[in-house]
């Protein structure tokens, strides 16, 4: 099994609150999510903290091929709450959260889950590959009626139309008619999307988060097979740095506007038939 792996924090020397692993027919990516400065979260623990031990928990639960794999997320979300009950606020709607893409070997199939915006890439035999991500944030953020584009990276306006994005969005939180989210609800697990390929069908299956996407989905500066050919000829750490170059490119998101200048960033590829 040839599996790369590659994360970045991003900014430099900074906490990466990603969580990147693979184990034998195991595959993961989490991608940590917390409250902007200023903003309570009702928990003492760090966004690492949470997306590292929820990826090392489910890790394990999925491990267990006879547990769906939306089952072992539940179990999982369930064992971290129970790590932090005594000492943070469960129901506060700050509380941390992480996207996840999971991918696991079944027989002689591979099957999937994602949940939020973290990128699951089904590169398949002789055809176009399939995306999946769950769009639901995307779609509550657009109607959030905000005015316009978020403003320049650095400055006071960013800062506060992202505290106030945050505020507002915690409404939406693992809500139905909202998005959902690994955090402290194990029912979220289940709104999970899912899916199965049979192994003879995969050249390769990427998993991203949104930091390591950007330059498919949300630059435009690849296409999917792009992106999958960089994966395949040069591994997930070229993938980065070309992200790394474009985000430089466009350092205060006026091209590409965003909520940070660079995010953490991570990739695993599994080149299924090598
Ligand atoms: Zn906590």
């Amino acid at each position: 099994m040839r599996v790369l792996i590659a994360g970045e924090p991003g900014r430099p020397g900074g906490d990466n609150e990603d969580f990147a692993a693979a184990a034998p027919g195991l595959f993961l990516v989490l991608d940590g999510a917390g409250s902007p400065p200023g903003v309570e979260s009702g928990c003492v623990h760090s966004v690492a903290w949470y997306a590292r031990t929820l990826g090392g928990l489910l890790l394990a639960a999925a491990s267990d091929v006879g547990v769906g794999l939306d089952e072992a997320l539940a179990v999982s979300i369930e064992r971290v709450n129970a790590l932090h009950a005594g000492a943070c606020d469960l129901g506060h709607p700050g509380s941390p959260s992480a996207t996840v893409a999971l991918a696991r070997v079944n027989g002689g199939r591979v099957e999937h889950l994602v949940l939020a915006d973290a990128v699951l890439v089904l590169d398949r035999v002789g055809q176009v590959p399939t995306v999946v991500t769950d769009d639901r944030l995307a779609g509550v953020i657009a109607h959030l009626n905000e005015p316009g584009a978020l403003p320049s990276v650095g400055g006071e306006e960013h800062a506060g139309r992202l505290r106030s994005r945050v505020e507002r969005l915690a409404v939406y939180r693992n809500q139905p008619g909202g998005f959902w989210v690994a955090s402290t609800k194990p029912e979220a697990a289940h709104e999970a999307l899912m899916g199965s390929t049979p192994l003879g069908e995969l050249d390769a299956v990427a998993l991203l988060s949104d930091g390591a996407s950007r330059l498919a989905d949300r630059f435009d500066l690849m296409t999917w097979p792009d992106l999958l050919a960089v994966l395949r000829k040069n591994g997930p750490g070229e993938l980065i740095a070309r992200t790394r170059e474009a985000e430089a490119s466009d350092p205060g998101g006026v091209r590409w506007p965003r909520g940070k200048t660079s995010d953490d960033a991570s990739a695993v590829y599994w080149a299924v038939r090598d």
